[in-house]
């Protein structure tokens, strides 16, 4: 019983009682003959208790489907876990921000604090100092967050408006990871004129369907739009921003009003975190993790 817990093994008595129960209607009504193979099929639930919890699992939990391609596709398990993986960040400024999804009562939903956020790229028309300015908003925001996010390797996944969110021969049955991809606006209309990039997450339900979080995140940064900030003095900061910017909206932050924000939706003089923006990020970063 060790890899099962409490509640699923309540399930898993509940399941039994209501197949003794299902049982004894059949045995009234088709006679004994039936009732072997019934006990037969309650004895592998009890041995599924013993041998693997996954098996049990399988048997008694509900499951969540998405829709990916047009198909119904088995909601990924999380990989298990045991607690965060960095410690929450305290709350310590106030500021306009928003969320981009929350529950029905109101709360962010965000990554799983007790899972990695992986992210791969799609280096293909990189600026110079493109892996740089990734890896330092990267860092920025695990530090904003609390969320460990973890560098996967190089993808050539490129960055369609309709991304599946699991793939399973580019990345296996997991949810897709985490797509940062240098692009134009030739390759992607999103990026047409002044949008110097786009970011974005799928809120996805836990693997039972209760609970939501994000996953399948999405980056695409318009190279040449940064290349030619890079090129003006302090550009560098400045494309660090949009960066920063884009990943803010994968880990669910949404624009605001407030020019003095990062997460206003037009570059503005601010280059770093506003007060805001980190306030935002650290509640992104406390939600509940998924069991
Ligand atoms: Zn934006």
């Amino acid at each position: 019983m060790d890899v099962i817990s409490r509640r699923e093994h309540r399930r898993s008595r509940r399941l039994l009682r209501q197949m003794d129960r299902a049982a004894g209607r059949r045995r009234r009504a088709r006679g004994r003959q039936v009732l072997g193979g019934l006990v037969a099929v309650v004895l592998v639930v009890l041995a599924g208790a013993h041998l693997t919890g996954t098996d049990l699992v399988d048997l008694v939990r509900p499951r969540a489907y998405v829709e990916v391609d047009g198909r119904a596709v088995a909601v990924p398990r999380p990989v298990p876990a045991e607690g965060r993986l960095l410690p929450e960040v305290a709350v310590t400024t106030e500021g306009a921000h928003a969320f981009l999804h929350v529950d029905d009562e109101g709360n962010p939903v965000g990554y799983d604090p007790c899972r990695p956020v992986e992210y791969v790229v799609r280096e293909d028309g990189a600026p110079r100092s493109g892996t740089a300015l990734i890896e330092e908003a990267v860092s920025i925001l695990s530090l904003a967050s609390g969320l460990e996010i973890v560098d996967a390797g190089t993808t050539d996944e490129a960055p369609v408006m309709d991304r599946p969110l699991i793939q399973p021969e580019r990345y296996g049955e997991a949810w897709a990871p985490v797509l940062i991809a240098w692009s134009d606006e030739s390759e992607l209309p999103e990026l047409e004129g002044q949008v110097a990039g786009v970011g974005g997450s799928a809120a996805v339900p836990g693997a039972d369907g209760r609970g939501r979080w994000l996953a399948a995140g999405r980056v695409a940064l318009d190279a040449p739009d940064i290349e030619g900030l890079l090129a003006r003095s302090g550009g560098h900061a400045e494309a660090r921003a949009i960066v920063v910017h884009e990943l803010a909206h994968v880990l669910g932050l949404d624009h605001v009003d407030d020019t003095t924000e990062l997460m206003h939706p037009i570059t503005s003089a601010r280059t770093d975190l506003g007060p805001g923006d980190l306030q935002g990020l650290a509640l992104l970063g406390q939600v509940e993790c998924q069991p």
